[in-house]
């Protein structure tokens, strides 16, 4: 029995670990590790007998707590070939007591979750390993416990059997992507006949998975991207939005009626799903991005291949459970790790009916082109330069919180961060020393540690870029104000930490001006009128978020009515709409005419359909070669 470990973020390894052969004492020695730690681990089980799950439960059992918070009554009804998952944690809040679901008088609790019938396509991915004779286990550990990988790794270093990889997870190739589409075309059959209650009342289970699980799904997403917790929790939040609003998919999918458009002769409208449908996501938010897809595309009563971002995978992993555990068929949802492969084979496949995408500007263009290309209605959200104006008359104090809140949270890595400040008339001189001392309180330390504002960035060659950025600025002329280069956190120093930065003075031609950095890094552009200050970013490629800060109402309306730009935060830095309103930017941070989620979303996924009905009438005129008029 093997045991996968996977903890890319911070630039972790995957190991490969044989359990079989660990002692008793090597298991103690494991179990103090992990009482002394804090933390979770996922232990995946692909295809076991019952009675290998629960001879594990039973060897196992002991390194956690009791053997039987493995529920080997669920484990002994398990069909052969089942997979399923183990779930143990020992987080502790502030006072040392067992945190979320945990039992009274315990540190740790388990959970066993499996899926009904065997495993089918809908699993694929680097992490769980199929076909394998049916001996491999996953475990996912979060990077986060350093004191028990650490354990884990001087313990089994010891064991023959482990071995160190990159960390990567295995790359779907063409041939996995059409046992994926495959299966979503066979699960369409079937779903799209399923009445629309039904489906909603999947997306309510889901709903109370996510509600129940987010400390999982904030916890898996943190360790692999970096993001605190507290961030990983808001991320959560707005994709259970997204949930939420396709539990109202019935009240969404409504027709018109028409009665007696002409004599005898009514005119309704349907929507129907379109078929397969793909979302291919980036890595800044693996949890809500892909929300803004799935749910409403399978409300709809489509079936979905997604394709999450390489570099955070196991939320969607995550999620393929809860919707599994929702009671969603098998084959609806599909999950294929990889890459460039992976994402081609999705934009030429015949039976993908469309394409969801959210990512970089030159990827989505790329995905639109190619989409439409081989027929596809496709959506692809790309890049962004997001310019905050900060008028003369703004509160000072709520536009410096707004710029360090945006430009600094999750390191910079979103779509609607703010990157440029533009800072109107003598603004800047009030705006400056007080954007310097937050950014100076800053907390800079590991998504789960406690009071962590900002965690590293994604991977090392991320951070190399970002830091190439700092390097571009600096011989460009612009004034390092805060300088992020050479930041290292204790006890992390491999980390892919760099402290926030800060420049003043940047000018248009200046490259940290031009392009998306996607780090920690923000410009003050010093303008001299509102004017400027809108001309700059009408002329931007890129037109996802603005925002003005002023307590000038005339202002605020001008603003909103001139500017070029898709969303557009009054006083508010971070202008993302709620799961009823539709969220997309502008010129080339769009490629398509829908923007994601809310009604458009139910546009993208679905089709209309209008039906002109006549039954038999009494006053049939007999033939008539004119084009229809209905005015009689
Ligand atoms: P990315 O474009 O590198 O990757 C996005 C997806 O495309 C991933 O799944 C990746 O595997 C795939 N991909 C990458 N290169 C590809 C190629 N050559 N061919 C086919 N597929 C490819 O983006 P990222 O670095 O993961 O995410 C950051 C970017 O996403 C930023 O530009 C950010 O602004 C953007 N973003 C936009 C929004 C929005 O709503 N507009 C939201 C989040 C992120």
């Amino acid at each position: 029995m093997q045991i996968r470990r996977l903890s890319p973020a911070l630039g972790a390894e995957v190991t490969d670990i044989d359990v079989a052969n660990i002692s008793d004492s090597q298991f103690e020695t494991l179990r103090q590790a992990w009482n002394d730690a804090e933390g979770f681990l996922v232990l995946r089980a692909q295809t076991l007998e019952p009675e290998e799950h629960v001879a594990f439960a039973r060897r196992f059992g002991p390194l956690f707590g009791e053997a039987d918070q493995f529920q080997e009554s669920v484990l002994k009804n398990l069909l052969p070939g089942q997979p399923a998952l183990y779930r143990v944690s020992n987080k502790k809040d502030a006072k040392g007591e067992p945190l979320g679901r945990e039992r009274a008088g315990t540190y740790w609790h388990s959970d066993v979750s499996f899926r009904r019938e065997p495993a089918q396509a809908s699993l694929l991915h680097g992490i769980e390993v199929p076909d394998n004779g049916g001996d491999t286990m996953f475990a996912s550990l979060s990077k986060a416990y350093a004191a028990l990988s650490d354990a884990m790794q001087r313990l089994l270093g010891t064991l023959d059997a482990i071995r160190y990889e990159g960390g990567e997870v295995d790359f779907a190739a063409t041939a996995d992507v059409d046992r994926a589409v495959n299966a979503a075309r066979q699960a369409f059959e079937t779903w799209r006949d399923t009445p629309l209650t039904r489906r909603q009342n999947v997306m309510f289970a889901f709903r109370e998975q996510i509600s129940t699980r987010r400390m999982d799904l904030a916890r898996t997403l943190s360790a692999e991207h970096g993001k605190t917790i507290d961030d990983a929790l808001g991320e959560v939040q707005r994709g259970l939005e997204v949930v939420e609003f396709a539990c109202n998919i019935a009240h969404l999918l409504k027709g018109n009626y028409s009665e007696q458009v002409s004599t005898a002769i009514d005119t309704y409208t349907i929507r129907q799903p379109l078929g397969v449908v793909a979302g291919i996501t980036p890595f800044n938010f693996p949890a809500m991005v892909p929300m803004w897809m799935y749910p409403i595309a399978i409300a709809c009563g489509n079936t979905f291949v997604l394709k999450p971002s390489e570099k955070d995978p196991s939320t969607s992993q995550l999620a393929a459970e809860m919707l599994a555990e929702a009671g969603l068929p098998d084959g609806v949802f599909n999950v294929v790790h990889g890459d460039k492969v992976a994402v081609d084979g999705l934009l030429t496949h015949p039976d993908v009916a469309a394409i969801s995408f959210v990512g970089s500007t030159p990827i989505a263009r790329y995905i639109y082109e190619t989409g439409t290309a081989h027929g596809k209605r496709v959506q692809a959200l790309g890049g962004a330069k997001n310019h905050m104006v900060v008028l003369p008359d703004a509160d000072m104090d709520l536009a410096a919180d707004a710029a360090v809140s945006a430009g600094y949270g999750s390191a910079g890595e979103r779509c609607m961060a703010i990157s440029v400040v533009l800072a109107v008339g003598d603004a800047a001189d009030t705006l400056l020393p007080k954007v310097q001392e937050r950014i100076d309180d800053l907390t800079i330390a590991p998504g789960d540690t406690a009071g962590a504002e900002m965690g590293p960035l994604v991977t090392q060659a991320h951070l190399d870029r970002v830091l190439g950025y700092v390097d571009a600025g600096e011989n460009e002329g612009a004034t390092l104000v805060a300088d992020g280069r050479g930041f290292s956190v204790e006890g992390y120093e491999n980390g892919f930490f760099m402290g926030p930065t800060l420049f003043d003075n940047v000018r248009p031609d200046m490259s940290i001006y031009r392009d998306e950095i996607f780090g920690p890094v923000l410009s003050l552009v010093r303008t001299d009128s509102y004017a400027d200050a809108v001309k700059l970013i009408n002329d931007n490629q890129y037109g996802n978020g603005t925002a003005v800060f002023t307590n000038d109402g005339g202002a605020a309306r001008k603003f909103q009515n001139e500017i070029q730009v898709g969303m557009v935060g009054i006083n508010v830095p971070i202008p993302v709409p709620l799961a009823f309103y539709s969220f997309g930017g502008w010129k080339d941070s769009i490629f398509g005419s829908h923007a994601i989620y809310g009604p458009d979303g139910v546009h993208f996924y679905t089709r209309q359909k209008a039906i002109i009905s006549r039954w038999p009438d009494p006053v049939h005129r007999g033939v008539d070669l004119g084009f229809p008029r209905y005015d009689n």
